[in-house]
């Protein structure tokens, strides 16, 4: 096999990674970057065969949009869903893929191909890695992992019963780099929430993405725990909805202490991008019944009841005590600085700012932290380990001294030798 990682050596998002062997070739993630100045990749010109998408965060999948309609693109279901959720919520129309789903731990073949599909714990659901399989090779593709979310025994079990015979792992490694981060799980992000909440004498809000179902799961117990009751917008809702067919673990909007801030001028954005689709008609129904929904006057006549996540927190700051709310911004820091992000809040920058409202930080990265890099690296034991989601690539040599790492450049073409199946002369 060869690797050509067109994107991604050398920065974090916007991963290509193309494995070719004689005339095939499949891509694995095909991500738009987040910064501002990345180069972009013609997918037209790479003459794949087919296309895997590890998880549902555009940094891995946003160019899919660019791809011939014929070109297989092959997904976890939740993950097409959820992608499919981001597209109406933001008014694009639909995707034209050709979409396949496939299952975690059931291979399939994409001749001369043969990939078997791994769930990792991530900040997006249905996230997984991949092990590829050709010309009696073996490869790994992490994908975005972590060891310390609520799906951390994903993690565990991986690293017990590891893959065997792997000639290379494309290892993720956000994490290095960030050395200032603490090491913390969600029960510790779940646990300051709480502080925060019992600590403010106005509405509390929470700003993270409304598809990181961990987290959405810590803010409802955070909420429970402090006696308020979680509010979500519409299309959280939907999110909630989703997940909830496949979970039933997932806080949805009919269990007491949830409701969804469905009315007003907040709601309307969402609702409008609905609101004549028939596909939402009984979501429709369900959110707007009385013990379901809530109104901006009942979160105004009562503030301290509530924990809010709503992407339009300046409409309902309007009608709430400024000095007396909070703010709980749950996600990468880099949101608020333009100069890192393409995605860069003006509005949540500006309240950061502002001195009348109380701005927490409390946030635990998706990513896995060094010392369990270390552990996935130690358990899988390949013969070489490349550095891929990393803008600190050159790191890996000496914090995995003990490792055969190879260090690629972007477009560089890395050529398998030798294979577990062959006889090595
Ligand atoms: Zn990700």
């Amino acid at each position: 096999m060869e690797i050509i990682i067109h994107r991604g050596a050398e920065e974090i998002g916007g991963s290509c990674v193309q494995i070719k062997t004689g005339q095939h070739s499949i891509l694995i993630d095909a991500g738009l970057p987040l910064g501002e100045t990345a180069s972009t990749v013609n997918l037209a010109t790479l003459n794949i065969d087919a296309v895997l998408i590890s998880h549902p965060h555009q940094d891995h999948y946003g160019l899919i949009d660019d791809l011939a309609p014929s070109v297989p693109v092959y997904i976890g279901k939740i993950a097409g869903k959820l992608i499919a959720a981001t597209r109406i919520f933001t008014g694009r129309t639909p995707l034209q893929n050709n979409f396949h789903y496939f299952k975690a731990g059931s291979s399939f073949e994409i001749t001369p191909f043969r990939i078997t599909p791994f769930l990792v714990d991530h900040s997006a659901s249905d996230a997984f890695g991949f092990i590829v399989e050709a010309d009696g090779q073996r490869m790994i593709y992490s994908g975005d992992f972590r060891a310390h979310g609520r799906k951390r025994k994903i993690f565990e079990n991986f690293i017990k019963h590891p893959p065997q015979n792997i000639d290379l792992l494309l290892m993720e490694g956000t994490m290095m780099g960030r050395n200032g981060e603490k090491y913390q799980t969600e029960a510790d992000i779940e646990a300051q929430m709480v502080n925060v909440l019992n600590d403010t004498v106005g509405a509390v809000f929470l700003v993270c993405s409304g598809q990181h179902i961990d987290r959405l799961c810590t803010a409802f117990r955070a909420s429970r725990r402090s006696g308020r009751t979680f509010v979500v917008d519409i299309y959280t809702a939907w999110i909630l909805q989703i997940l909830s067919e496949h979970f039933d673990s997932t806080p949805h909007f009919t269990l007491k202490g949830i409701r969804v801030l469905a009315r007003g001028a907040s709601a309307k954005n969402h609702y409008l991008k609905i609101k004549d689709n028939s596909y939402f008609k009984q979501f429709i129904n369900d959110i707007y019944k009385n013990e379901n929904v809530i109104t901006e006057a009942e979160i105004a006549a009562t503030p301290h009841q509530y924990f809010i996540k709503n992407c339009r927190i300046d409409v309902l700051l309007k009608k709430l005590n400024q000095q007396q709310t909070g703010i709980i911004y749950s996600q990468w820091s880099g949101y608020l600085e333009k100069e890192k992000c393409k995605q860069f809040d003006w509005r949540l920058a500006a309240l950061k700012s502002d001195s009348d409202v109380a701005f927490h930080h409390i946030h635990t990265s998706g990513h896995a932290f060094k010392q369990d890099l270390h552990r996935y690296l130690n358990a899988i034991k390949p013969k070489v380990v490349v550095p891929i989601h990393t803008e600190c690539g050159d790191e890996y040599v000496k914090e995995f001294s003990s490792h055969h790492v190879k260090v690629i450049a972007d477009g560089e073409v890395c050529q398998l030798v030798g294979g577990n199946n062959r006889e090595v002369k």
